[in-house]
């Protein structure tokens, strides 16, 4: 879709800071034992009287996420908090029938930390709420779905430290990846496991103005999205400043279809709130040392293991530390594989085998092939026995039936053919077969020769050795 804005460069300058929303992976709710397993298929089954909201029902507090809170705040070097309390936030809105969500206000788990030099404000724990679902077809009418109500959820704010659409999707990716190395949330954007907020702002450095009125965009279903917004959103209020106009302070969605962004609500302030103490929980008091949470392996541990352990290239390690998969099973493959093949194999890794798993919501995927037989594929193509054309069906047939490449290699029979007088007999048969493309070709139509190659190939079933095929079909050609 159009829009009427255009860029200029000029002196107002983009601040931005995120408000991200994570589901945490946990077996129950935040405050009951309903299972927290969001199902569109059926509404309403992972439900008490305590997520619904009822009177008179008292929450109690789910260890295993303030330890994923935790883990998450050391993993970004913030202080974890060693008294902590909840709030209940009122407001009136269905999605909340009791009035209130149980949120943390003064007080959070964690306060600081750092990702990619953007600043951590704080990372809270709340409730989430429910699931509205407005039906047109029932008159549009809005149903509630409880399943989603009582689902841990992390709340992590940064400084606006973010200067442009892209640093804001960086700092969300690599975020994402962090909570899923710590196994705390899938955080699939589409599924709603993770939901970004974008506070943006213009600031005017002439008039030394650093923080202009912010508007805060939601919405944001994929990195993408998150992305577009944001840079919308600065060309939006670049254009509005320019023509002396003022920024409405004001909560925004994302219009996925129009790729723009529209008016919401008139953001409320804090005090709408009336923030008040939870007066049926007790405080966390947290006794040990952070020192004694303990943390899985990071992203960057693991880009640094990679870089030193294999020498891989930057863009390939990033295949291989976001597809963790692939990297562990790449370490298997070391296991068995000579040295000298470790980088072919990474090659094939991270482009004909990403290619084959399915790429889910994780980061462990099912590699159905097993390091032994991998290793024997790269080294077959290593020795020349086939050809890269040939490993590629090898690869995928390796992929639904976890067999030994040589036994797939016999069966189909296409093991390479290296013999120089087997490769001269093809290329005659070809020659014969094609008078009029060898004299275009001594006609000085050079490309004539890359038709060539693909007949003979073809008419070999992929078997000849394509430098040895080039040559001779130069040597028969001159
Ligand atoms: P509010 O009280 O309106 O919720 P907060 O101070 O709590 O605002 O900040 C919410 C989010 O907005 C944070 O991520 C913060 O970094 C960001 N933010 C604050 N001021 C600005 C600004 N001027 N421009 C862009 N983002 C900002
Ligand atoms: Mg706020």
């Amino acid at each position: 879709m159009h829009t009427k804005v255009t860029p200029t460069k000029d002196k107002y300058l983009p601040t931005i800071g995120l408000e991200v929303h994570i589901e945490l992976r946990t077996n129950t709710k935040m405050f009951c034992d309903s299972l927290n397993k969001p199902t569109d298929a059926h509404p309403n089954i992972h439900i008490c009287p305590i997520c619904m909201g009822h009177p008179g029902t008292l929450p109690t507090i789910n260890k295993k996420a303030i330890e994923c809170v935790f883990m998450v705040g050391k993993a970004l070097r913030g202080n974890i908090s060693d008294y902590s309390l909840f709030d209940r936030k009122n407001y009136f809105y269905p999605d909340i029938p009791k009035g209130y969500q149980i949120s943390q206000y003064e007080r959070p788990l964690v306060m600081g930390g750092v990702l990619r030099q953007v600043h951590i404000r704080r990372i809270h724990l709340e409730e989430d709420t429910a699931r509205l679902i407005h039906d047109e077809e029932m008159g549009g009418s809005s149903l509630v779905d409880f399943n989603r109500a009582g689902i841990p959820l992390m709340e992590l704010v940064t400084e606006p430290d973010i200067t442009s659409g892209e640093e804001a999707r960086k700092f969300a990716e690599e975020l994402q990846l962090i909570l899923r190395y710590l196994g705390v949330s899938d955080a699939d954007m589409e599924h709603g496991q993770m939901r970004v907020e974008a506070n943006i702002s213009l600031g005017n450095f002439m008039e030394n103005n650093i923080f202009g009125t912010k508007v805060e965009v939601k919405n944001l279903n994929s990195f993408r999205s998150v992305e577009r917004a944001i840079n919308f959103e600065i060309l939006r209020q670049g254009d509005l400043l320019r023509r002396g106009e003022s920024i409405v302070q004001e909560t925004r969605g994302w219009d996925e279809d129009k790729q723009i962004t529209f008016p919401q609500r008139e953001k409320e302030e804090a005090h709408d709130y009336r923030y008040l103490p939870e007066p049926d929980l007790p405080p966390i008091v947290f006794f040990s040392n952070p020192d004694e949470i303990s943390l899985p392996e990071l992203p960057d541990e693991r880009r640094d293991y990679l870089a030193r352990e294999f020498g891989i290239k930057p863009e390939q390690i990033e295949i291989l530390v976001v597809k963790k998969y692939l990297g562990d099973f790449l370490k298997k493959v070391s296991d068995v594989l000579e040295k000298d093949s470790l980088e072919l194999a990474v090659n094939y890794l991270t482009s004909d085998l990403a290619g084959l798993v399915k790429r889910g919501g994780g980061i462990s995927e099912e590699v159905k092939i097993s390091p032994t037989n991998f290793a024997e594929l790269i080294r077959l193509i290593k020795k020349e026995r086939i050809s890269s054309r040939v490993a590629k069906d090898v690869l995928s047939i390796m992929f639904n039936e976890n067999k030994d490449p040589r036994e797939i290699v016999k069966n189909l029979e296409v093991e390479q053919q290296n013999d120089e007088e087997i490769t001269k007999k093809f290329v005659k048969l070809i020659l014969e077969e094609n008078p009029l493309v060898v004299e275009d070709f001594k006609k000085g139509k050079a490309n004539a020769i890359q038709f060539l190659v693909g007949e003979t190939m073809k008419k070999s079933k992929g078997k000849l050795n394509p430098e040895m095929l080039k040559k001779c079909l130069q040597d028969e050609l001159s």
